[in-house]
Parts: structure tokens; C-alpha cells; sequence
């Protein structure tokens, strides 16, 4: 196939009249579009305004895709103890699939094609599955919880951590390697010593698998992990394993300098989720601090009842206004720079190489946007159009891993009516359900 338009190749790297050529699961040529064209007459030609990398959800919660706008307005921990745990316990094995589903759809429709994301205790497994047959690329797992936590999804530490040995047997690298599990320890708070350093020894006999968890998102938070153990939340996971390469710790709010140089020194990985950290009031990451320490940070739109869309468009245009409040300075955390988060960082967190970028032998993930609109007239500046302008509703075309999942409204391997229809139902469902699991 051969991609034509704008071509975004990079943050840098702008091909104005340019083509991709993608041929199996690889982008085989970059370049002008004259050339491409005359070099690959025979390949099926999609003309877009823009073509670009798929977008990276460094941090999302697909199985929360229900409970968009079951608790807006409410502080953190009442967020999640009173509204979204007690939605999660009361999924059945149907609901958690068609909850995952609908996330995916949506990140696929809105340009995303991989994402970090942070499952549930119970019904993980189908969850795994809809995102191998939605075709997304994804690091996931079960999420672990073993303190703390409503009884139907609080779990013993040991059976917890061998199910994830399992579902990690049966999908870490399956569906063509789109799919590669993470340990998924919920957040220090709910889980116990003995769970985290479990999450690290799990985690480290089992090549590629990484770790992903929440962390310092909150003061209620990190005052907890203080009271239980005596030291900051960041130290804390150090101390038990958390820390590292393999790593990825979403929100990390409120660190203090030494946490900070913690992140920097063990290569940890970030996720920034500016639209979250906002609607939840829970503060403004030090990102700008991070970026020039060389911590790789990420950007995610956390889950639906915190944010309420999986759009990474929007994230973007956040992180980057929010970083700019934050300093009072306008030339903090620029639309090149919030890109390069938003789509090689992220692929970078997530551990799948050669993605996040439009290059000659990497992964065929792309997205076809349109700019024949309002909104999108003039474009002086392509990368300022995408952070800034465009909208996740401004995508035409989704390919992952060289497949088209997503084409002007249809996706082509899902009945996405379907899908809606049976996420309207278990949503009714769990409307019913008595709020304390
Ligand atoms: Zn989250």
C-alpha cells in the first residue's frame, strides 16, 4: 500500500508531498511522492492530508471504558474506591471483554494503535484476547491487588502473581507479538511487600515482560505509603523493585528531588496524564524537570471516568498547555517535543522497538488524518497542527502492524455496532449493581 500526503515521519522529519510504502507488517520506503508513485505503480494508493505514526497510550484503562461519567467531580480516592473499583468488581467476564473492546475501537478511530494498559483482577484474560482481536498493539496485564481493596477483587498474593504467570505463558508475544504482558501491581496502597517484590521476581523470568504500575499520583497517596513503610512512595518501590528500565510509573506527580534523580538514575519510565491529573485535581507532574533529567516520559489518557475520552490528540494539546501554567512560560514543553511523547516515548515505555516512527523497516503503524477543514486551514506548521488543532475525530485511516483496523468510520475485522449495542447493555447493568462490591 502507498500512503501519500503530508508526511509526519518524526517530530523533525516532515516530507511535505511525501509517501509511505507499507508492505507486510513494514513501512518499506519514506520518501517523495513522485518517486514512490513511479517506483510502486502497483501498490493500492490512499491519498491523506496528513500521514503520520499511530499514536502511543503510555497509560490507559480500557476495561473502565463502562463507567465513562460514573464519577465525575470527586476526589481521587472516593474516585476509586467508591465508583470505579466497585464498577470493576461487578464486571462479569462478557462486560470486561465488551468494556475492552469499546476502548480499543475508540483508540483505534481517534489514531492510537499501541497503548499501556492497566487491566482489571478479575476476567483479565478476555480482556488480553479483545485487544489481540481488535488488533491494537498493547502491553497489558492483570492488575494485582492484595490489600486494601474491595473483596471481589482483593486476591491472595501468591494465586494472584501465578495467574499472571499464566496469562504470560499463554499471550506475552501472542497475536504476532502485538501483545506483551506487564505485571500490573495496582498502586503501593493496595498491594502488600510481599506482591510488589513478587511483580519484580515475576516479572524477571520472564524475558521482554515489564511492570507497570500507578505512582505518587496523589498526596492521600503517598501519605499512606509513608505511614506503612516509612519512606517516599518512589523510594519505597525502588526498595522492592519497582524501579528500572522494564519499568513504567504512571503519573509520578509528586516526587521530591531525590525521587526525581531516582527516575533519571534507574532509567524508569513515566506516563504523563495531564487531562486526568486535571479533572482529578491531583496536581501538575513536574514534566519539563523530568524531560531535562532524560526521563523518558510517556503521555496517557488514564481511564474514561477520570478524563472522559481516549482521544491522544487532546492529550497532547493538555500536556503541553499544562507544562507552559506550570513554568508561566510559554516556551515549555513545545509541540515537537509533546509529539515525540505521544508517539516514540510512548513506544519506547511500552518496549516494542521500531515503533513510534515513520522509518524504512519499522513497524507499520500509521494513521491517514484529514485536512480538508475548518479547523485545519491554514496549516503553517504540521506538528502545531496535530498538538494544537487537530482532534482524534480528524482520523480517517488506522494501520496496525500493517493491517487497516480502522477506515472512515468502519473497522474491518469488528462489528463495532455490535459492540456498542452490548456495552449499552452491561453499562445498564452495572447502573443496577449495589455500589459496594
Ligand atoms: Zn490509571
Amino acid at each position: 500500500m502507498l500512503l501519500t500526503g503530508t508526511v509526519v515521519a518524526d517530530a523533525e522529519t516532515v516530507v511535505d508531498d511525501g509517501g509511505v510504502v507499507v508492505e507486510g507488517d513494514r513501512i518499506t520506503a519514506v520518501g517523495e511522492r513522485a518517486d514512490l508513485a513511479e517506483a510502486y505503480p502497483d501498490h493500492e494508493h490512499r491519498e491523506f492530508g496528513i500521514v503520520a505514526p499511530g499514536l502511543v497510550g503510555g497509560h490507559v484503562h480500557s476495561v473502565q471504558s463502562l463507567g465513562r461519567g460514573i464519577a465525575d467531580d470527586t476526589e481521587l480516592l472516593d474516585w476509586l474506591f467508591e465508583s470505579v473499583l466497585p464498577m470493576e468488581a461487578a464486571l462479569d467476564a462478557d462486560g470486561m471483554a465488551v468494556a475492552a473492546q469499546l476502548g480499543y475501537l475508540e483508540c483505534l478511530e481517534s489514531g492510537t494503535t499501541t497503548v499501556i494498559d492497566h487491566l482489571s483482577v478479575n476476567h483479565a484474560e478476555r480482556a488480553i484476547a479483545a485487544a489481540g482481536e481488535t488488533g491494537i498493539r498493547a502491553r497489558l496485564g492483570k492488575v494485582l491487588m492484595d490489600q486494601r481493596s474491595p473483596a471481589a477483587l482483593e486476591e491472595d498474593a501468591t494465586a494472584a502473581l501465578a495467574e499472571s504467570e499464566r496469562l504470560i505463558e499463554r499471550y506475552h508475544g501472542a497475536y504476532d507479538d502485538r501483545i506483551r504482558y506487564a505485571v500490573t501491581p495496582r498502586f503501593a496502597v493496595s498491594c502488600t511487600e510481599e506482591c510488589l517484590r513478587g511483580a519484580r521476581h515475576l516479572a524477571d523470568r520472564h524475558d521482554g515482560v515489564r511492570i507497570h504500575t500507578h505512582a505518587s499520583e496523589n498526596r492521600g497517596e503517598i501519605e499512606t505509603v509513608e505511614e506503612d513503610t516509612g519512606m517516599r512512595n518512589l523510594h519505597w518501590l525502588d526498595e522492592v523493585g519497582l524501579t528500572g528500565e522494564d519499568v513504567v510509573l504512571a503519573h509520578c506527580v509528586w516526587t521530591d528531588e531525590s525521587e526525581r534523580e531516582l527516575l533519571a538514575e534507574t532509567g524508569t519510565h513515566v506516563t504523563h496524564c495531564p487531562s486526568s491529573n486535571m479533572k482529578l485535581a491531583s496536581g501538575i507532574a513536574p514534566i519539563r524537570d523530568y524531560v531535562d533529567r532524560g526521563i523518558n516520559v510517556a503521555l496517557g489518557n488514564d481511564g474514561p471516568p477520570c478524563n472522559n475520552t481516549l482521544d491522544a490528540f487532546t492529550e497532547m494539546r493538555q500536556a503541553s498547555l499544562l507544562g507552559k501554567v506550570d513554568d508561566l512560560d510559554p516556551t515549555a514543553l513545545p509541540a515537537t517535543t509533546v509529539f515525540e511523547m505521544a508517539t516514540r516515548n510512548g513506544a519506547r515505555a511500552a518496549g516494542f522497538e521500531k515503533v513510534g516512527k515513520l522509518r524504512e523497516g519499522w513497524k507499520a503503524d500509521v494513521v491517514g488524518i484529514d485536512t480538508d477543514l475548518t479547523r485545519a486551514t491554514p496549516i503553517h506548521d504540521v506538528c502545531s497542527h496535530l498538538v494544537y488543532a487537530a482532534h482524534g475525530d480528524d482520523v480517517a485511516f488506522t494501520m496496525v502492524d500493517g493491517r487497516v483496523r480502522y477506515d472512515r468510520g468502519d473497522f474491518p475485522h469488528v462489528d463495532a455496532d455490535a459492540v456498542r449495542e452490548r456495552a449499552r447493555e452491561h453499562a445498564a447493568a452495572i447502573d443496577g449493581a449495589p455500589s459496594q462490591a
